[in-house]
């Protein structure tokens, strides 16, 4: 089966969810082994999940044979509503454009995902072989190390257990031998009780896995930055580094915050932010090199430029915890048809679940789409102004008026549904010249709680007619009013006009 990279052949990200989640292996949160007094302040996007391959329990590998593999996903694109299948053959995709995701197999553009593996993959002919390959590496691997065959991937439960203790080699070391070493591998340190660098990744005691990908990855010996910073991180200090362009800064956090990674029970367990695409590219590359294989670790990679729905995918499905999609989004559109096709396109382009609420809905319809709300099963929900009545239980964190209602009560409504409860929320509307009538109004209503208004609003000629008509308007009740000044000039004349008659 194939995670689309594009919507033409989107597949229920529902499934995948609970799967997943079905997979997972808790560690014993409890048996954390790190500093837990003092925060951790570089992460990774390292996350979790379990890696068991999905597959029928009769066929007799790990791995389906590639005719098999072929059947197996051919049959499963166009009952997925495929508007184009999902591509057989390497040599019927396009060649990747510059920041694309890449084949693993062929380097061809990687249109899907491996749901088996998490790799790019640009057809069912590559991902058959994708998968071949990594059963024929997993089986070197064994022959490799003969005490591990047989053995089941290295246990979360091993990892929690880690706790970073200095090497006895270390130990060993007078101070002045280790300020030598310092010295002469230019490492300065500021900070109180900075533990002692490590000069083998052996000292770290990482769990053979890791030590496998180190080396795989041609990481013979520690760096100078990775000597200090890693024991640094793995009993889980705060670092602030600095070292070269090119010295493996990018490892020395990425180790201890895998590590760490792997003792944690919620994912995501960590966040690297990169002030470039390329940056961050390059890090889940990285990361993926040295996770590979370790128990339910997983990346997901979120940059600009690049299709929205995969990475939005990619986060759902390795997020375990729900909460973060919440609060909903509600958007507020002046009819039905409206309110279906932008819950379709809302759908469609960002990949958030979206429904539309409308009174052509059943009652039973608006229930369900009321619970499912309140469940965190849907992230959008597009609605007339008058159904959004019925969401007033509903705590969102963000109202789009995509149509101005047409009265300030209305809107005032609508707004209302964010920010309950003290909790803080955003509204957006967006506004033409259909409500000018209301424009000062808006303006009068929204410029106090210091919202930002567009210039073309505050500039607008109906806006400043209104606002004149009104203050004209004031003075005249001004005059009209009774107070103790004018009250004998009214009597007057009034005795006047009296006198006339
Ligand atoms: P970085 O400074 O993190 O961008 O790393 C620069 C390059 O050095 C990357 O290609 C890493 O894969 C590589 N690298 C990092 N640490 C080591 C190491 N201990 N031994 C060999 N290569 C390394």
């Amino acid at each position: 089966m194939f995670v689309p990279r594009s919507l033409k052949v989107k597949r229920s990200s529902n499934d995948d969810i609970k799967s997943c989640v079905a997979k997972k292996i808790k560690p014993e949160g409890e048996d954390l082994q790190l500093d837990q007094g003092r925060d951790v302040s570089v992460y990774t996007s390292v996350t979790e999940e379990a890696i068991t391959p999905d597959r029928p329990s009769s066929q007799s590998g790990p791995f389906p044979s590639l005719a098999g593999q072929l059947r197996e996903d051919a049959s499963v694109g166009p009952e997925q509503g495929a508007e184009e299948p999902v591509k057989s053959f390497s040599k019927t995709q396009r060649w990747a454009e510059p920041g694309e995701p890449v084949c693993v197999v062929c380097g061809r553009y990687g249109e899907y995902i491996c749901d088996k593996t998490d790799e790019d993959v640009c057809s069912l002919e590559c991902k058959a072989k994708h998968l071949l390959q990594v059963k024929e590496k997993e089986e070197n691997l064994k022959l490799s190390s003969p005490e591990k065959v047989g053995s089941e991937p290295e246990s979360p439960l091993d990892a929690a257990f880690y706790i970073y203790k200095e090497h006895p080699f270390i130990l060993n070391l007078q101070e002045d031998q280790i300020e030598n070493l310092k010295q002469q591998l230019g490492i300065s340190v500021q900070g109180q009780e900075v533990t002692r660098p490590i000069i083998d990744f052996e000292h770290c005691g990482f769990p053979e896995t890791l030590n496998h990908n180190l080396k795989k990855s041609g990481y013979e010996v520690p760096t100078p930055i990775q000597m200090q910073m890693i024991p640094v991180g793995l009993l889980g200090r705060d670092i602030l580094a600095s070292a070269d362009t090119g010295s493996g800064k990018t490892a020395a956090f990425l180790l201890p915050v895998i590590i760490r990674a792997l003792l944690e029970s919620r994912a995501p367990s960590a966040l690297v932010l990169t002030p470039t695409r390329e940056l961050a590219i390059q890090i889940e590359r990285q990361a993926k090199e040295l996770m590979s294989g370790l128990p339910r670790m997983r990346t997901v990679l979120l940059v600009g430029g690049l299709p929205l729905p995969p990475q939005l995918y990619r986060l759902r499905q390795h997020l375990n915890d729900k909460k973060l999609f919440k609060p909903p989004v509600l958007v507020f559109v002046d009819c039905r048809l409206g309110a279906d096709l932008l819950s379709e396109a809302v759908q469609k382009i960002t990949g958030l679940k979206s429904t539309s609420m409308h009174s052509e809905k059943s009652q039973v319809e608006r229930k369900n789409i009321l619970e499912g709300l309140l469940e965190g099963e849907y992230e959008v929900v597009v609605s007339t102004g008058v159904l959004g009545r019925g969401l007033d239980l509903i705590s969102v964190g963000l109202v789009v008026n995509f149509n101005m209602p047409s009265s300030m009560d209305e809107y005032v409504h609508q707004v209302g549904r964010v920010g309950r409860l003290c909790q803080n929320g955003t509204a957006i509307t967006f506004i033409n010249n259909n409500s000018k009538r209301l424009f000062w109004d808006i303006a009068k209503r929204v410029k106090p709680t210091g919202s930002l208004l567009p210039p073309q609003l505050l500039s607008s000629p109906y806006l400043h007619d209104q606002k004149k008509k009104e203050q004209q308007k004031d003075k005249q009740t001004q005059k009209d009013m009774v107070t103790g000044a004018n009250l004998m000039d009214i009597i007057r004349k009034h005795d006047k006009s009296n006198s006339q008659k």
